[in-house]
């Protein structure tokens, strides 16, 4: 319920910021769309959104790394550290939901493209 009202916030352009606290992002809200959080942020519902918060900051982590990872020249602790990224994706997006996790992940790529300039797969610029 949480992360179906989480994932139509963000389609509607609601944003979460990460530049406070990592592990507790915040809203960022136009008033218009004040709206769009208000269920969210009710007393009733307000723990499982917190909950639901700190696995979508979970997995915008883990995907940083994986783009990194990508980003690495190889090798085998490379592919180790790799293996377990992969685990902890598949737990996460499964916690999430796929709507949910489908929006973070294409907010986590623009935001790795914009601060490396190179691009999540492959490390390339293009
Ligand atoms: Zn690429």
């Amino acid at each position: 319920m949480v992360a179906a009202q989480l994932a139509a916030a963000l389609r509607a352009g609601v944003r979460l910021d990460y530049a406070g606290d990592p592990q507790r992002p915040a809203f960022r809200v136009l008033p218009a769309q004040r709206s769009l959080v208000t269920a969210l942020l009710a007393p009733a519902t307000k723990p499982e959104t917190q909950r639901v918060l700190r696995l979508v900051a979970d997995y915008r982590a883990v995907l940083l790394r994986l783009f990194a990872l990508a980003a690495d020249a190889g090798g085998a602790s490379v592919e180790a550290r790799a293996r377990v990224a992969v685990q902890d994706e598949m737990r996460l997006h499964d916690e999430l939901g796929p709507a949910l996790a489908s929006m973070i992940l294409s907010a986590t790529e623009q935001e790795y493209a914009a601060a490396t300039d190179s691009c999540a797969y492959c490390g390339g610029q293009h």
